[in-house]
């Protein structure tokens, strides 16, 4: 009892859910968090390396970044243990017997996150009608495919750097991992004048202080291919990443990535996270005392979902675009303010923000 309670506040979660079914090998979590705003939206991860607690701790982000966007929708989040790059049939399968489990739990739309895509999420729609993020042909917004994410953290960061007095003209990127989030926000900086000097993904890390052509990583990683494979540059391991000078550097990969023992590697002024919790709490408070500015995962990184909830309702990509733009950039001017007036980082004065969000829908339902 105690344990399953363990992660139990004033905000939730209202349920955890275990799904099994050892006839396919599926082990899954389900944890919808707080629902006052509206049923939670968030995504289905699929990892061998999934926990309990990661998914208690994305759902959580969900209700934050859903609140914070100003999205009718709640935070949850689920995970799916396994080897996302299984056999297409037997995942398939998997997700279809996972989605089916999930049919009666109403107040949980899956969307896409690591390990999952669009495909993903039609199969999971045709099983249960509820999924975001799904392919243009049965009404999605591709959301991977246009860049949602990555072009909201550019949104975010135009408006960061003017706080700190930094040009994007010449500003030296760094970015870790680089899936559908770390290449798109990689396009979208270096249209407004930022240099790629460095980039990493399970095969290493790639820099070159002089700049990497953006468009060519791209399209190498749309052939299938890792950043190491590139035939100029330095090749490093992939830790190496987090000593890349730089003046921003994004978390686009895994949870946890920076922690007390190496975020005094970090040579950057601005981090935007478009990983949802990359940082440990510690780490994030080192970076704040030596004033670099950190613009938490659940403001920086809204673009998805709000593509994601502007698509439930029917709207168009045009329209979605224009959302993540103006939510991103009050957003992180509003939480920037804050945090200078307050002299708190700017995760503490963006969770005071959602979290009035949150409490206000909550005193207007039945079960606070
Ligand atoms: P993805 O699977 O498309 O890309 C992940 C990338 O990270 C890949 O290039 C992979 O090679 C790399 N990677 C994995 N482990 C790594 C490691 N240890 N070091 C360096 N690189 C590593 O995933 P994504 O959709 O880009 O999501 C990345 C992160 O952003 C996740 O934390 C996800 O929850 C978060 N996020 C995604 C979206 C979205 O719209 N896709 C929105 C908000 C937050």
């Amino acid at each position: 009892m105690e344990d399953t309670f363990r992660f139990s506040d004033s905000f939730g979660p209202s349920r955890i859910i275990h799904v099994y079914r050892p006839a396919l090998g599926l082990k899954a979590i389900v944890v919808v968090d707080n629902t006052a705003c509206g049923p939670a939206i968030g995504g289905a991860r699929m990892a061998p390396d999934v926990s309990l607690e990661e998914c208690f701790r994305l759902a959580r982000a969900m209700t934050w970044k859903n609140a914070a966007a100003g999205l009718p929708h709640g935070g949850g989040k689920s995970v799916i243990f396994g080897d996302p790059s299984m056999d297409a049939a037997a995942k398939e399968e998997l997700i279809r017997s996972f989605a089916g489990a999930l049919r009666d739990v109403t107040d949980y739309i899956p969307g896409p996150d690591m390990g999952t895509d669009e495909r993903c999420m039609a199969w999971v729609k045709d099983e249960t009608g509820r999924a975001v993020g799904l392919p243009g042909v049965v009404g999605g917004i591709p959301l991977d495919e246009i860049g949602a994410t990555g072009f909201g953290l550019a949104a975010c960061v135009d408006v960061a750097r003017e706080c700190i007095g930094l040009d994007l003209k010449g500003a030296r990127v760094a970015i870790q991992g680089f899936g559908a989030v770390g290449k798109h926000a990689a396009r979208f900086l270096a249209n407004k004048g930022a240099v790629l000097v460095a980039a990493s993904d399970t095969s290493g890390t790639l820099a070159d202080p002089s700049g990497l052509d953006v468009g060519k990583l791209i399209d190498l990683k749309a052939a299938g291919r890792k950043l190491c494979d590139y035939d100029k540059g330095t090749k490093l391991s992939g830790d190496a990443i987090l000593d890349a000078d730089c003046e921003i550097w994004i978390p686009a990969a895994r949870p946890d990535v920076v922690r007390a023992d190496n975020v005094s590697r970090l040579r950057t002024r601005l981090v935007p996270q478009g990983a949802n919790i990359p940082f440990t709490p510690e780490a994030e408070q080192a970076l704040h005392d030596r004033g670099i500015v950190v613009i938490p995962d659940f403001i920086a990184n809204a673009g998805g979902v709000i593509c994601a909830a502007i698509e439930f309702r029917g709207g168009t990509q045009h329209e979605a675009f224009a959302y993540i733009e103006e939510r991103i950039r009050d957003n992180t001017r509003a939480v920037l303010e804050e945090s200078r007036r307050q002299s708190t980082p700017p995760r503490a004065a963006a969770l005071a923000l959602a979290e009035r969000r949150v409490r206000s829908a909550m005193a207007m339902r039945r079960w606070r």
